[in-house]
C-alpha cells in the first residue's frame, strides 16, 4: 500500500517567525529538526496502518528542507520543485490509497497563524466559488482529482477547524493555536506521538475519505500588484475583472491548477 505525504513548516509545533522557516537564518534549524520529526512520525504512522511504501513531498519554500536519513527506509522523498501543475502534491496519482498533509497552516487573511498565507506573497486572496481558499484546499481538490482520499491533515488550530468543516471525516492533529502575532504550542515529543497515532488512525480511516470534486470551479484571484492581474488577464480562459483582480470559470480543476502554478 503506497501512502502519500505532503509537508510544509509554518504549521509545525513552535514555528512562529518567518525567520524559522528561512534556510540560512540561525532560528531554522531547530524548525526544521521538528518539522523532520513530525515527518517522520506521521511515515511510521502509515507503516502502522500497513503502508508498504511512502512518498514524502517536502513543499516548503526550497523544498530542501526535510533530513532525509530520518525518515523510515520505506519512504522516498521528493525535494525542489519540479514545475507540475500540482506543486505541493506533485506525483500524487490513483496508484496512492491514502494523503496526508503535514505542517500545513491557515490561509492568507485568517487569524489561525502569524504565517498565515496563501502560495506566495504575491496574492491578497483566492477563491474558490465564493470561498477563501487555502493551501489545504487546493491539495484536498487535487486528491479528489486523482482520486486519492486525502487522510490525515496536522497545522494550527485554525486550519483544522477549516477542515472539519469541509470534511469532518478527515483526522486532525492541531499542534498550535495562534493568538495575534503570537503561538500556543504543544510540546514537540507530544505531538510526534500524537501524530504517529493519528495517520495510523487517518489511514485506517481512508474508506470515508474520498471528496467529490465541484462540477464548477469559479475561481477568483487578488493581486497585491495590478501588474500581474493585467498580465494574469491574458492567460487563456482568464479575464480581469477590477485593476488587482482576475476571474476563472472552469469546470476542469487540472486547468485550475494550471492556472495557480503560473500565477501564485
Ligand atoms: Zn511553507
Amino acid at each position: 500500500m503506497k501512502v502519500y505525504i505532503s509537508a510544509d513548516i509554518e504549521g509545525v509545533t513552535g514555528v512562529t517567525h518567518w525567520d524559522e522557516t528561512e534556510a540560512g537564518k540561525s532560528d531554522y534549524e531547530a524548525a526544521r529538526e521538528q518539522m523532520t520529526a513530525e515527518v517522520a512520525a506521521a511515515c511510521e504512522g502509515a507503516l502502522d496502518a500497513g503502508a508498504t511504501e511512502i512518498w514524502v513531498k517536502d513543499a516548503h519554500d526550497s523544498a530542501r528542507n526535510i533530513i532525509a536519513d530520518r525518515l523510515p527506509r520505506e519512504a522516498r522523498l521528493i525535494r525542489g520543485w519540479s514545475g507540475h501543475p500540482f506543486m505541493m502534491m506533485q506525483e500524487l496519482d490513483a496508484t496512492f490509497k491514502a494523503a496526508a498533509l503535514i505542517g500545513y497552516h491557515s490561509r492568507m487573511g485568517s487569524a489561525g497563524n502569524p504565517l498565515s498565507h496563501t502560495m506566495s506573497g504575491n496574492v491578497t486572496w483566492v477563491k474558490i466559488n465564493g470561498e477563501p481558499a487555502s493551501e489545504f484546499k487546493l491539495c484536498a481538490y487535487t486528491a479528489a482529482l486523482t482520486q486519492v482520499p486525502l487522510v490525515f491533515v496536522s497545522g494550527d488550530r485554525g486550519l483544522c477547524d477549516e477542515v472539519g468543516q469541509f470534511n469532518p471525516n478527515i483526522t486532525t492533529l492541531a499542534v498550535k493555536e495562534g493568538v495575534g502575532n503570537s503561538t500556543i504550542n504543544l510540546h514537540p515529543e507530544a505531538v510526534v506521538e500524537q501524530m504517529r497515532s493519528g495517520v495510523a488512525r487517518g489511514v485506517a480511516n481512508a474508506g470515508q475519505c474520498l471528496l467529490a470534486l465541484p462540477d464548477h470551479f469559479s475561481v477568483e484571484v487578488r493581486f497585491r500588484r495590478p501588474e500581474r492581474a493585467y498580465q494574469f488577464g491574458f492567460f487563456p480562459g482568464v479575464r480581469q475583472i477590477d485593476p488587482c483582480t482576475v476571474q476563472l470559470e472552469e469546470a476542469d480543476f487540472f486547468e485550475v491548477m494550471r492556472f495557480f502554478v503560473f500565477a501564485l
